[in-house]
């Protein structure tokens, strides 16, 4: 048998087996230690495993949403287009598993019920539904958007037709055709999936809260001219992640639109428009911070919606009227263009809410019988993962109560009465504003480097001081308060969760926190605190 599947006291356990959970047991696993992860899931892959819905596909490009650690593993695989789609991904990180042969520190189907700290022993404690471990370090790997937010609507849990979700998509394909099927939520997920469906059901309802600013990704088969390109020069092109404010490379961040003449600002915006999807506007620095400038960017998606969308009651209904980029920007394939079918209806769930869910129908404005009922309604972000579990710190202190007004962390890597316990692009850090990719492995770089500091300095236990961690949120939120994320309801400020407490919890600005990590680090970890007496 193989002997890690029987070790129950390992120097660390990681919890997931996303992108983040598998390159963590790697580059510990290098470092001499002994590691457990535990998977929920019978496969790895995370938000790859989980997301299989229709038209599932990642939007930043395949070549820089990648793993970087490995130059070989960089080289060798080949993406097939430019973004690449949800199969793809998930294959590529099996073959991240098998290259490096991690499955066998992996426990599949394991999931974590309590992690409790022993102060006396200053191990922590892990209960799964399966044993007991206890580790020096637990690492969660939880990912920012892993726990759906299943919608408070009457009648819901007494719907009898096909109920199927955006985060929860089932393996086995799912034959939609000539089904009258109704999907709430128009985020990310939702318009993706949306164009993809719309080409077999017999009708689509789609029930909109709020619109989307959503750009084309003109997705298409690599262009093996800029794959060997990028190639060539790989460590260099990585680089470019660490420059632009939301970590995406090839795009500067230097132009203000305040400052350039309208009709090259239009000019610009076309180009990148074609081209840029998710970094749409990441080329003027003023758009996320100055609301006329941003105004500009909005107005020119808005009109392209009104090109787009035939029937203009629809295409104004479709129209956002929030700053654009304050809810995270979605990128599409044939979204907007979708509503031109005859067989599509936008129901603008402003003018007339969401009544009740039937056995076999969804009332709005009216009622609309229906086979299967969607949803997409989104995650409890960056938090979920944590709290919807017994966490158990210093002194009994529960995770979930002491994160009650507002989640607080330091860097989102640490948490004060939380010893040895690391998060892994957890609040406080860029995270969802960021290109994931390169923000996970710096991450699980500084975590490893954190450990191997700590054994080398004989060094047991690791905490963030509370007043490290109170002075980073408030950096957060002050940089937050300088743009128009703070200003804008989302995901990213906890308020599409009902009584989650409102607060903004990504760090705007990869370069700025990747200076900050490194004067930090290099300051002995200033504001951390090492082997602090257990009373
Ligand atoms: P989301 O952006 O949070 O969208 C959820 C949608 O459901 C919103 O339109 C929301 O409306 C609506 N909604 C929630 N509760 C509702 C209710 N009770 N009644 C009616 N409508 C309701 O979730 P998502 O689309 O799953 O995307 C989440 C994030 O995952 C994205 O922002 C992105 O970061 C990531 N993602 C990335 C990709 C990619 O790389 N391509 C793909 C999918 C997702 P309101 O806006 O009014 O709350």
């Amino acid at each position: 048998m193989d002997q890690s599947k029987t070790l129950t006291s390992p120097d660390v356990v990681i919890v997931g087996a996303g992108v983040a959970g598998i390159y963590m047991l790697h580059k510990l696993r290098n470092m001499g230690l002994k590691i457990v992860v535990l998977e929920k899931s019978d496969e790895l892959g995370g938000t790859w495993n989980w997301n299989r819905y229709p038209g599932a596909r990642c939007d930043i490009p395949s070549l820089e949403y990648s793993y970087q650690f490995d130059e070989e593993l960089q080289q060798d695989w080949n993406w097939s287009e430019k973004y690449s789609a949800q199969p793809e991904i998930l294959e590529y990180l099996n073959h991240v598993a098998d290259r490096f042969d991690l499955r066998k520190d992996i426990n599949f189907e394991e999931e974590v019920l309590e992690a409790k700290f022993n102060e006396e022993s200053s191990l922590w404690n892990i209960k799964t539904n399966k044993g007991n471990y206890e580790s020096k370090f637990c690492i969660f790997a939880t990912g920012c958007l892993s726990v759906p937010n299943k919608p408070d609507i009457e009648g819901l849990d007494k719907f009898e037709g096909q109920l199927l979700s955006t985060s929860y998509w089932p393996r086995e394909e799912v034959d939609l055709s000539d089904k009258n099927v109704a999907i709430i939520g128009t985020g990310s997920s939702s318009i993706q999936t949306i164009p993809e469906i719309a080409k077999e059901v017999q009708n689509l309802y789609v029930f909109q809260r709020t619109p989307n600013y959503s750009i084309p990704s003109n997705n298409g088969p690599m262009d093996k001219e800029v794959e060997a390109d990028i190639k060539s020069r790989y460590t260099e092109f990585r680089k470019e992640n660490w420059s632009n404010g939301f970590g995406i490379a090839g795009i500067s961040d230097e132009a203000l639109i305040a400052e350039s003449d309208i009709d090259e600002v239009n000019n610009q915006l076309e180009e990148n428009w074609k081209n840029n999807g998710l970094g749409f506007f990441g080329g003027y620095a003023d758009v996320p911070v100055d609301a006329n400038a941003n105004e500009v960017a909005a107005s020119f998606v808005r009109n392209k919606i009104k090109e787009i969308v035939k029937d203009p009651e629809t295409a104004d209904k479709l129209c956002p009227k929030y700053h654009i980029g304050g809810k995270r920007l979605c990128v599409d394939t044939g979204y907007f263009e979708t509503f031109n079918q005859e067989n599509v209806h936008l129901i603008d769930l402003t003018a007339s809410p969401i009544k009740r869910i039937g056995e076999c129908s969804i009332e709005a404005d009216q009622e609309y019988e229906i086979d299967t009922l969607i949803l997409a309604t989104g995650f409890d972000a960056m938090t979920g993962a944590l709290t919807s579990l017994d966490i158990v710190g210093r002194n009994g202190i529960v995770l979930r109560d002491q994160w009650e007004k507002g989640a607080k962390s330091y860097l989102g890597l640490g948490v004060s009465n939380f010893p040895n316990l690391f998060t892994i692009t957890g609040p406080g850090s860029p995270s969802v504003l960021s290109n994931m990719m390169p923000s996970i492995e710096q991450h699980v770089n500084w975590i490893a480097d954190c450990i191997g500091w700590m054994i080398d300095n004989n060094k047991n236990v690791i905490e963030s001081s509370i007043a490290a961690e109170e002075e980073w949120m408030e950096l957060v939120n002050e940089i937050a308060g300088m743009t128009i994320f703070k200003s804008t309801e989302s995901w990213y400020n906890g308020s599409n969760i009902a009584d989650k407490a409102n607060a903004f919890l990504p760090f705007i600005g990869v370069p700025v926190y990747t200076e900050k990590l490194e004067e930090i680090t290099s300051n002995n970890y200033q504001g951390f605190i090492f082997d602090l007496s257990n009373k």
